[in-house]
């Protein structure tokens, strides 16, 4: 009986060495990656006190020993207008509303620079007690460099506008008045309306552009008003070409009114029309259809042609996303991008049901006028 329990003992003994020896060797490869990886690394604990700061993020604020960090908060090295950004992403992490938290801030540099950073962090436990784990990237250069894009594509987007609106103008006069007044050949005459289409494709190209800008600014305003339905389809289709009107198919009252910004609510249906056309050629029909729900006005547009691909749906609202069938059709990929932020700052919602080789419907809802919706979006 004796001998069994030394036997029980020693094997007991054995395993707990053993355990204790994975243990060690786990926290080893874990302490060496840790301390050699080259984008920083943090361990906080529940007061959110650095207890572990890699070299790579002691560099990466311009210190140099670990004494500079550790006991000290990662908040204590945020840029006053960014310390928040820093608490919220705490904040959800500790209470548990995120396992996994990543985003874009600004950290200062003991030189008292501004640095860019992409951050990353977990929760994990260790030895009973929960820990707080970040990686920090140093992404200035990238962010430098998407800024400077922007405020470029801001500037010459600004600059192409003017001329290219006194273009159309032009163009637009130039046909009324053969059209009134003289006798001219019908080949000058397309000729002159293939130009005025050219421009007016330009003009959206820009216009794209430019509220892209104006959007990642956080500069889109509002200007809202009461208008009517079947005002807008009416300026919608006098820009279309008349086999695209022809194609166009109105379901439901539309005699309805619209309280939001006009120019900006017939950007969104003028671009999922326009879609419609480029990308649906072989549906006899294009559907704009409107109904009146309880508090909100939901308008659709279905057309009949190839559809979108499950996969893709979720994507279709990126900035620059297109399907890689449609690459060599003209286009940027930003009219479905700007058209969903448009309709989330109305606190409406946008959205697309499609079957591939049936159609797709691309429909958004517009909150009544004194209607009490859940706001879904929070302008910043
Ligand atoms: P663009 O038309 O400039 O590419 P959008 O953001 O308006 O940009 O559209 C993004 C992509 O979504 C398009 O490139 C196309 O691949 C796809 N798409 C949009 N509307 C439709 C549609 N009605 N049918 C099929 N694909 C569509």
């Amino acid at each position: 009986m004796e001998k069994e329990n030394n036997e029980l003992k020693t094997a007991v003994r054995l395993e707990r060495k053993a355990n204790n020896a994975a243990f060690m060797e786990s926290r080893t490869i874990f302490k060496t990656i840790f301390e050699s990886s080259r984008l920083g690394n943090k361990i906080i604990n529940r007061d959110l006190t650095i207890i572990e700061a890699n070299m790579a993020l002691i560099t990466l604020l311009g210190f140099s020993s670990k004494r500079d960090l550790v006991g000290k908060k990662i908040t204590d090295y945020a840029p006053d207008h960014r310390r928040s950004d820093w608490v919220i992403l705490q904040d959800k992490l500790w209470q548990n509303t995120t396992p996994f938290f990543s985003l874009e801030t600004c950290l200062v540099k003991a030189d008292g620079t501004i640095i860019w950073c992409h951050v990353t962090s977990i929760l994990f436990i260790d030895n009973g007690e929960t820990l707080g784990y970040t990686i920090i990237e140093d992404v200035t250069e990238q962010y430098n460099l998407r800024t400077q894009k922007e405020e470029f594509i801001g500037v010459a987007s600004h600059e192409l506008k003017t001329p290219m609106t006194s273009l159309k103008a032009i163009s637009q006069i130039l046909s009324r008045q053969l059209t009134v007044g003289t006798q001219v050949s019908e080949q000058l005459f397309k000729l002159l309306g293939d130009s005025e289409r050219q421009v007016t494709r330009l003009v959206r190209l820009v216009d794209d552009l430019l509220s892209t800008t104006k959007l990642e600014q956080g500069q889109l305003s509002l200007n809202k008003s009461v208008f009517f339905m079947p005002d807008l389809i009416n300026t919608i289709s006098s820009h279309l070409q008349s086999e695209d009107k022809d194609r166009l198919q109105l379901r439901g009252d539309q005699n309805i009114e619209i309280f939001g910004d006009e120019h900006k609510i017939e950007q969104v249906l003028v671009n999922l029309i326009n879609n419609a056309i480029k990308y649906a050629p072989l549906s006899k029909r294009i559907i704009i259809q409107v109904e009146q729900l309880e508090g909100f006005v939901k308008i659709s547009v279905i057309d009949l042609g190839p559809g979108i691909p499950e996969e893709s749906l979720s994507k279709l609202f990126d900035r620059y996303y297109r399907l890689e069938q449609n690459r060599f059709t003209a286009g940027l990929g930003l009219g479905l991008y700007i058209s969903s932020e448009i309709i989330k700052r109305h606190g409406g919602e946008i959205k697309v049901e499609s079957t591939p080789g049936k159609g797709s419907n691309f429909s958004f809802t517009l909150p009544n006028r004194n209607a009490s919706f859940p706001l879904v979006y929070n302008p910043v």
